[in-house]
């Protein structure tokens, strides 16, 4: 069997923040010839690079392969947002995999930054990494629901400080009035994204990995041993990876058919004084505010403040991602009218229907992985899948594994075209339920 890509031209990482602060990036070789590997991973991003260096910690060989650079998706271009937990109401796959397998992955979740951790600090990754977050409400009810997450973590044993904040109390977090409480967790935190992405690629290549840039998949041949061709070279192994997520396209349409693409934006106001930043957010924090088009935001390590917002299903970004985010930004901190605007850019977040992270083989070829569909919520949990497929390929029992591949996940209806503007209907009358 055989499948076919249209991928468009290699690209350079898109202008950010990200890409103007990034450490020193080598180039990477395109593929050129035929190349033998124990397992072929497609994808540079986080998903990629940490099966690829978890693969090869295993002693098996590996070749990576990514279009543009590494970290040139969503893994290069996030909020920097490192958060506790996987999915969303995971109880509602307690009919699938048990109450023991739920409270499984709600474990996994709190390891998921765990593996963050360890990894920056193995390698020494210098990622600006900064300890602290807290959940924002909007409305009472908000709040009541962090009681309930704080109470659950305490059964969980979570290790880390978390606090519930009543509104009289937000000041010492946000430098806003418009939320009405908070939970704090001193156990996620924030992070410089593409330098964590380019840091863990270093650290794969020294571990063996091959990693290749501009070397786009084109067309995968399906089989005992897959074929997988680029422009100028293949890669034949006894085992494929996909970790392409919402930037997949048509090399999978199965797997592609299953996560909704939308577009994110961020903005990154000029470096702000000391007193400013700490108006803002006193103690560094990140924060997220609860709504289904939430606001993200948290200050680089620069002082800048990184805010990002929207969620995009019509396929189209903004014009002016800046004219377009900075009221969302005045809205919140009004103070920060005149402040200007150096960076402004967007990348595409993957939406799964149940919201679980999708981590599976497929059924009609068992030798092909992959990892997608974070939706939102993803630079821990592409940890943890690295983790998990690579216990998975090379034979390790792996009960995590078998729990995230046993959750059914349903295709979008409406094919390619319809299923983003299906979605973006729904979205809308979720919004104009917030507001009533
Ligand atoms: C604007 C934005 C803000 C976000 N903020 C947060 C946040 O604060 N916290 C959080 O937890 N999550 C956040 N996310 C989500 C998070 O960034 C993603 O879940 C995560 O980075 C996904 O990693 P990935 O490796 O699976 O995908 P990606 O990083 O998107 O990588 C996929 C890679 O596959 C490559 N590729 C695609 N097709 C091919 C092909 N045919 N051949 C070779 N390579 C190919 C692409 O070029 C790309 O580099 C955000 C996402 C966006 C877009």
């Amino acid at each position: 069997m055989t499948a076919r890509a249209f991928t468009s031209a290699s690209q350079p990482h898109v202008a950010s923040y990200y890409a103007a602060s990034s450490l020193p990036q080598p180039d990477h070789p395109v593929l050129q010839g035929d190349v033998l590997a124990d397992v072929c991973v497609v994808g540079g991003g986080f998903s990629g690079l940490n099966t690829a260096l978890e693969l090869a910690e295993r002693g098996l060989s590996v070749v990576l392969l990514e279009a543009h650079k590494i970290g040139w998706g969503a893994s290069g271009r996030n909020g920097g947002q490192l958060i506790r937990g996987v999915g969303h109401g995971l109880d509602q796959f307690t009919n699938v995999i048990g109450a023991d397998g739920v409270r499984e992955m709600k474990l996994m979740g709190l390891e998921a930054v765990e593996i963050v951790r360890q990894r920056v600090e193995r390698f020494q990754i210098a990622c600006d990494l900064t300890w602290g977050y807290c959940d924002l409400a909007n409305k009472p009810s908000d709040l009541e629901g962090f009681a309930e997450d704080a109470e659950e973590l305490r059964g969980l044993g979570y290790r880390y400080e978390t606090r519930l904040l009543q509104a009289h109390d937000m000041h010492t977090v946000v430098g806003s009035k418009r939320y009405v409480g908070g939970l704090i967790d001193m156990g996620s935190g924030h992070l410089h994204p593409l330098n964590l992405a380019l840091g863990e690629a270093a650290a794969a290549q020294q571990l063996g990995v091959k990693l290749f840039e501009h070397s786009a998949v084109t067309r995968i041949d399906y089989g005992p041993e897959v074929k997988v061709h680029t422009a100028q070279g293949s890669v034949r192994a006894k085992t494929l990876v996909l970790g392409c997520n919402a930037y997949l396209n048509d090399l999978n349409p199965q797997l592609s058919g299953k996560v909704l693409p939308a577009g994110s934006y961020i903005i990154a106001t000029e470096p702000l004084s000391e007193a400013q930043a700490h108006d803002l957010l006193p103690q560094n924090m990140a924060v997220c505010d609860q709504r289904v088009a939430l606001d993200y935001y948290r200050l680089s390590a620069d002082r800048r403040l990184l805010f990002g917002g929207a969620c995009h299903y019509s396929g189209r970004d903004p014009k002016d991602i800046a004219a377009y985010m900075q009221p969302k930004m005045l809205e919140v901190f009004p103070q920060l009218a005149g402040v200007k605007i150096d960076y402004q850019w967007g990348g595409m977040i993957g939406i799964g229907a149940n919201r679980l992270p999708q981590i599976g083989r497929l059924n009609d070829q068992p030798n092909v992985y992959y990892a997608q569909a974070y939706s939102g919520h993803g630079v821990n949990a592409t940890h943890l899948a690295g983790k998990l497929l690579a216990e998975a390929i090379s034979g390790q029992h792996s009960g995590g594994f078998d729990l995230f591949a046993k959750v059914p996940h349903i295709t979008f209806p409406g094919g390619k075209h319809l299923r983003s503007p299906l979605l973006a209907l729904g979205m809308l009358w979720h919004r104009l339920k917030e507001l009533v």
